[in-house]
C-alpha cells in the first residue's frame, strides 16, 4: 500500500472549523511520526459552502472528495441558513456527499473510556470496558423506499406512506462489512431486524445468513429482533461485539448505544462505501454531533469526537492500527488525568479550551509513540 494519502477536510459550520483545526494538527503529527504523507486539502460544505459557492456542496468539492483517499468532515448547519430553500440548506450538502460517494455502511462505535465510566446513565460495572460497534445500513430501507408521500383521501382523511425495501445485494454488502470488521475484533456479529412481523426482515435474516455460511462461517453469528436488541443494550450491553442492522433500526440503536458512553462531544463515526477501481474504499469520517451554534466561536467545543473520527480513518482506510490505538489511548490518558472540556462531567477547575484539549492529546501521542 502507498504511504501517501490524500485527505479532504471539510470543516463546515459552527464548531466544525474549531474542532477540525485540532484534527489537522493530530494528522500532521501522526504523519511525521509514522513517516506517512498526508496531503491535506481543505474546502467548504454546508452553510459555509453556500456563502462561498451558492450551494451546500459544489460539484468541484464533490470531485475532490471522489479523488481523495478519505474525507474528514466537521459539522454543518446554523440559524443563518435556516430560511433557505430546502434544496440549499446546509444538511443537503451532507446528504449529497454521502449519496454520491455511495456510503452504504455507517460505523458507530460505543466505546466506554475507563475515565468516563461515571458519565454513563448505566451502572459502572455494566459499561466498564464496553466496546461495541454498530454497523448501520445507510443508503436503503424506509428512508429512501418508494412509494412514499402523503395522500389526501378526501373528507379530511390523509395517509402517510413510507416503504421499507431491501434487495439481496444491499443486505449482503453491509453484512460483509460487519463480518469483516468482527473478524478483526471480537469475532461475533448480531444481526437485528423484525423478521417476526416484516418480510423485509425475513429477507434481511436470510441474506445475512447466506453471507455467513458462504463467506464468513468462522465468525459467530446470532440473530435478534431489533426491539429485543434495544432492551439488551441497556440490560447487558457487553454481550455484543458487532451489531449489523438496517437504516431505521440502526438510527435508533446507534444513538441508544452511544449514550451509554457519556457525552455527545466524544462520539466518532465512519461511513464506508464500495471499493473503487484503485482498490480503495470510499470513506467519510465525522463526529456524531452537529455544529453546536450555542457554543460556536467560544473556543470551548470538545474536539475529541473529531479526533477519534480521524483515529477511525487511520484504522479503516489506511490500516494504521497502531497509530489509531495510540490516539484512543492518548484520549483515555488525558481524560484519566482529570482534564476535560466544559461538556464533560468532572472538576470544572480542570476545564480546557478546544485548543488546550487538542494540545494535551497531541503531547500524549508524541510521548507514547
Ligand atoms: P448539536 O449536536 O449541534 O448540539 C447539541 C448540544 O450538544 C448543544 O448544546 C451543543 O453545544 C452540545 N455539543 C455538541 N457537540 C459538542 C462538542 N463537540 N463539544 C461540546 N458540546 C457539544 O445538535 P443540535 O443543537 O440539535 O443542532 C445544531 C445544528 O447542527 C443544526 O443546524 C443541525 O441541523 C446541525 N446538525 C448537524 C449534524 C452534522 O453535521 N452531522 C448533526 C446534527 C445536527
Amino acid at each position: 500500500m502507498s504511504n501517501s494519502y490524500k485527505l479532504l477536510v471539510l470543516p463546515g459550520d459552527g464548531i466544525g472549523p474549531e474542532v477540525m483545526k485540532e484534527v489537522i494538527k493530530v494528522a500532521k503529527s501522526i504523519g511525521e511520526l509514522s513517516k506517512v504523507k498526508f496531503e491535506i486539502e481543505e474546502d467548504d460544505i454546508g452553510g459555509s459552502a453556500y456563502d462561498r459557492y451558492g450551494t451546500p456542496l459544489s460539484d468541484e468539492t464533490l470531485e475532490k472528495a471522489k479523488n481523495s483517499h478519505a474525507v474528514l468532515l466537521g459539522a454543518v448547519g446554523g440559524e443563518k441558513w435556516d430560511n433557505l430553500d430546502f434544496s440549499l440548506k446546509p444538511e443537503q450538502g451532507l446528504l449529497r456527499i454521502r449519496k454520491e460517494l455511495d456510503l452504504f455502511a455507517n460505523l458507530r462505535p460505543a466505546l466506554c473510556f475507563e475515565s468516563m465510566v461515571d458519565a454513563s446513565s448505566l451502572k459502572p460495572d455494566l459499561v466498564s470496558g464496553l466496546d461495541i460497534l454498530i454497523v448501520r445500513e445507510l443508503t436503503g430501507g424506509i428512508y429512501f423506499g418508494e412509494p412514499r408521500g402523503i395522500e389526501d383521501k378526501g373528507n379530511g382523511n390523509r395517509v402517510g406512506i413510507n416503504t421499507q425495501s431491501y434487495s439481496t445485494e444491499e443486505v449482503r454488502r453491509v453484512a460483509r462489512i460487519a463480518f469483516e470488521l468482527a473478524s478483526k475484533r471480537g469475532n461475533r456479529v448480531t444481526s437485528c431486524e423484525k423478521s417476526n412481523v416484516m418480510e423485509s426482515g425475513i429477507l434481511w435474516r436470510e441474506e445475512v445468513s447466506h453471507v455467513h455460511e458462504n463467506e464468513y462461517s468462522n465468525v459467530e453469528l446470532s440473530h435478534m429482533y431489533a426491539d429485543n436488541c434495544a432492551m439488551q443494550l441497556v440490560r447487558n450491553p457487553k454481550q455484543f461485539d458487532v451489531i449489523v442492522t438496517d437504516n431505521l433500526f440502526g438510527d435508533i440503536l446507534s444513538d441508544e448505544a452511544a449514550m451509554l458512553t457519556g457525552s455527545l462531544g466524544m462520539l466518532p463515526s465512519a461511513s464506508l462505501g464500495a471499493v473503487d477501481s484503485n482498490n480503495f474504499r470510499k470513506s467519510l469520517y465525522e463526529p456524531v454531533h452537529g455544529s453546536a451554534p450555542d457554543i460556536a466561536g467560544k473556543g470551548i467545543a470538545n474536539p475529541i469526537a473529531s479526533i477519534l473520527s480521524f483515529a477511525m480513518c487511520l484504522k479503516y482506510s489506511f490500516n494504521m492500527y497502531k497509530e489509531s490505538d495510540l490516539i484512543n489511548k492518548a484520549v483515555n490518558n488525558v481524560l484519566a488525568s482529570g482534564f476535560k472540556t466544559a461538556d464533560l462531567i468532572g472538576d470544572d477547575n480542570k476545564n480546557l479550551s478546544t485548543v488546550e484539549m487538542g494540545g494535551q492529546i497531541l503531547n500524549q501521542i508524541k510521548e507514547d509513540f
